[in-house]
């Protein structure tokens, strides 16, 4: 091995079809792990994933560095000497590039503008995340993010090199750690220059539209999520399709969906106020409807499916105080089954639950002048074996 492998991609970051010389395969746990004597695959870094690809055609499913050397990771193996032409997927690449590049202008005015440092930094496929150490306002990050596309618009350079130590002294940049060897600087012209090993676009028109997301605050400042370039446009495509869907949905103009959906969510809320001083009203005439009544047997049945329990309870204790008599109150569960309550002033509910239960194939407990619970049968079924066993109850207290 010659020892470290040059970076093809801190030459030319557009570069993604090269040729290499493999210069050692080695069997690994899951396949085999390739050095080059050069390659274009930036290997994971810096809140970058690695890139994918193939060489020769066999896919390079992870690319790693240490100390210098970079490893590729493959399912076959390809003999050492042997040429390669390597294929970076060029479409993942540049997305990738386009976000990078715009966490660099975003940091560098949030650092130029409010004194922030970049102390964390996430990119995924869809959108990437900045930590920075102070926190902001909306204004501020829309104030950063309309300047951020102004410098998008002049179509900046970008440039990548390794300055000397003692050059490197009188540059004033922008980085995460303390670096003192191997520092290669990132420059955006006249905007930012920070401490970077991950491959950029070349001029800042290649990024496309830089939008800020949401943001939290986090560890003391704050996380910013942000999207650029091609993740801008397909977070613009589903939330474009999402508008667009709700909109059609509430029959409102694209720009007053959210009125439109504040006066569906009120409206809601009133229809359901509503709603439920009907239930009670219902409620009510039922129960007086069952006071006029005669009844078959010695328990008032007061069947209300619609009803929730606290007005079945209300309900059942007015019967109970107005008549002296036991009552079974009976609402529908929303599985279909049914909840009762029983109450009886004299009490002796505890004595008989059990039985009522068995034969109604049900589940209750409570006091001795009020239990509840749910059973399997049909309301109908319920009264008789119900009014069965108070018959036989009051005639043997009686
Ligand atoms: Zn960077």
């Amino acid at each position: 091995m010659s020892g470290r492998t040059h970076k093809l991609y801190d030459q030319d970051s557009h570069l993604y079809t090269f040729t290499a010389t493999v210069e050692s395969c080695e069997k690994t746990e899951h396949g085999f792990t390739l050095v080059l004597d050069r390659t274009a695959f930036f290997p994971e870094g810096g809140g970058q994933e690695s890139d994918c690809g193939t060489l020769n055609g066999i896919s390079v499913k992870d690319v790693r560095i240490q100390d210098g050397i970079i490893f590729h990771d493959t399912e076959e193996s390809i003999p050492t000497g042997m040429k390669v032409i390597g294929v970076v997927d060029e479409k993942i690449r540049f997305a990738r590039m386009q976000m990078h590049s715009a966490e660099h202008i975003l940091s560098g005015l949030a650092f130029k503008h409010f004194g922030c440092d970049n102390v964390g930094f996430h990119l995924t496929d869809k959108w990437c995340t900045m930590d920075w150490n102070r926190v902001l306002t909306r204004d501020q990050l829309n104030r950063l993010e309309s300047e951020a596309n102004q410098i998008v618009a002049s179509n900046l350079d970008v440039t990548a090199r390794y300055p000397s130590p003692s050059e490197l002294k009188q540059i004033s940049y922008r980085s995460k750690i303390e670096l003192t060897e191997d520092v290669r600087l990132v420059c955006i012209n006249g905007v930012d220059v920070c401490a970077c090993c991950a491959p950029h676009v070349n001029k800042t028109g290649e990024i496309g539209l830089i939008k800020i997301l949401d943001f939290q605050h986090y560890k003391g400042g704050v996380r910013v999520f942000m999207v650029a370039g091609r993740a801008a446009l397909e977070d613009y495509r589903l939330r474009y399709e999402n508008a667009y869907a709700v909109s059609g949905l509430l029959s409102a103009p694209q720009d007053k969906i959210t009125q439109a959906v504040q006066l569906h969510l009120q409206s809601e809320a009133e229809l359901k106020m509503e709603n439920n001083v009907l239930r009670k009203k219902i409620a009510e005439l039922l129960t007086n409807d069952l006071l006029n009544r005669e009844n078959a047997g010695p328990v008032l049945c007061l069947v209300l499916p619609f009803c929730e329990m606290n007005t079945l309870r209300s309900s059942v204790n007015e019967l109970t105080q107005k008549t002296g008599k036991p009552v079974c109150g009976l609402c529908q569960n929303p599985d279909g089954s049914y909840a009762f309550i029983i109450g009886h002033p004299k009490g002796g509910l505890k004595a008989l639950l059990p039985d009522i239960m068995k034969q109604l194939n049900g589940k209750g407990g409570g006091s001795d002048v009020m239990v509840q619970g749910t059973i399997a049968s049909t309301p109908d079924v319920c009264e008789k074996v119900i009014n069965q066993a108070f018959s036989q109850f009051l005639k043997e207290t009686e």
